[in-house]
């Protein structure tokens, strides 16, 4: 299992950000959403979405994140602009995922120190300040090694079907009966 923990949304200011780890973590992998203090209508975005395009994907609210951090079992990344490079840890984490879940956790602004220390690894997508959302995803697709890009979705209502151009959205039983042919 991956859960993303969305940590500090300030109401307001960070509402399409907060949006957007939720969306990204879907569709590259993560198998739950956890937002801290967020408020239920983050919540019912990302849902509607999973209702939608399908799941897996669960999303829910606490208001108490440090008890969160404490009590999950498993291991936990940091996402952390002053972290080790992705690219010099991401074999360890993605070896300890084999055994354990993982939970993701990242900002929105300053992260308490104790996060740091709760963390097993502060992991950099690169040191250089960037968003949530680019972390996020660049460190998905390497814990996975792209194969999230091949996934399938289970309970959807509508599937896109790729096209050179133009846009084409079809009722999942088509989609299915296509896939059949
Ligand atoms: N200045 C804040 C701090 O000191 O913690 C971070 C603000 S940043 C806009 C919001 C979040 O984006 C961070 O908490 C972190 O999770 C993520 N982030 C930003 N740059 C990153 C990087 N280079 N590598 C990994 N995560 C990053």
């Amino acid at each position: 299992e991956v859960a993303v923990l969305r940590l500090g949304h300030r109401p307001g200011r960070d509402e399409r950000m907060t949006t957007h780890v939720g969306l990204t973590a879907r569709a590259l992998g993560a198998d739950r959403l956890v937002l801290a203090n967020a408020g239920a209508s983050r919540q019912d975005t990302v849902e509607d979405i999973t209702d939608r395009f399908g799941g897996p994907f669960d999303v829910e609210v606490t208001e108490q994140p440090n008890r969160f951090l404490k009590d999950w079992s498993g291991s936990i990344a940091h996402l952390t602009m002053y972290g080790l490079p992705v690219q010099e840890v991401e074999g360890e984490i993605r070896a300890a995922h084999r055994s354990e879940p993982l939970l993701l956790v990242v900002g929105a602004e300053k992260v308490s120190f104790e996060v740091y220390e709760r963390a097993d690894w502060n992991v950099g997508v690169t040191n250089q300040p960037h968003s949530e959302v680019a972390g996020l995803a660049v460190f998905l697709d390497r814990l996975f090694e792209g194969r999230e890009l091949d996934r399938e979705w289970e309970d959807a209502d509508r599937v896109v079907q790729p096209q050179p151009e133009g846009k084409r959205v079809v009722p999942a039983e088509e989609a299915a009966e296509t896939a059949d042919e």
